[in-house]
């Protein structure tokens, strides 16, 4: 069984993050979209809406299960029996940040392996804090959110 975590903020889910899941799904037998929680980031919206958010979001997705986690995602995946973790890439920062925690990964974990999905163009854009800043100044957000979103 080929198990994937999808792991991230979610603050709030984009609908670029839903692109990333619905792509994967072809490509493993499990997806688990993980709510990580860490002490160094402030967030803007409680933990507990953006899970929901998640269950919302994903609900009639057999495939796909929604976790919270605290400490090292490959501990996580460990722990789930995980052998990949999912990431999306939208441009060069991206692929820089993320190349080194995927090998940091490895080096945790060495049959941990991370696989990367492009963005899809036109949602390339679209970032949870970009989002949250156009919350907080009441525009349109709508339009960059899943559904389970629109109403805050
Ligand atoms: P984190 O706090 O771990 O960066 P995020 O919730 O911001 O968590 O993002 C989780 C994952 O989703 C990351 O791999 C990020 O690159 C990816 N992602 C976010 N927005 C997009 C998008 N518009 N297109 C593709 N991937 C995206």
């Amino acid at each position: 069984m080929k198990i994937a975590v999808f792991p991230g903020s979610f603050d709030p889910i984009t609908l670029g993050h839903v692109d990333i899941v619905e792509r994967a799904l072809p490509l493993f037998d499990k997806i688990v979209v993980a709510l990580g929680r860490n002490a160094t980031k402030n967030y803007m919206f409680p933990e507990a809406q953006r899970l929901a958010w998640l269950e919302e979001t994903f609900k009639g997705e057999s495939k796909i299960s929604i976790a919270q986690y605290t400490g090292l995602t490959t501990k996580f995946c460990s722990e789930l029996g995980a052998q990949f973790i999912l990431r999306g890439l939208r441009n060069p920062a991206d692929f820089e940040f993320e190349k080194a925690i995927a090998q940091t990964n490895r080096k945790l974990k060495g049959d941990l392996e991370t696989v990367f999905l492009l963005t899809s163009s036109g949602l390339s854009a679209i970032s949870s804090s970009i989002v949250r800043d156009v919350i907080r100044n009441n525009g349109d957000y709508q339009q960059f959110v899943p559904k389970a979103v629109h109403q805050l």
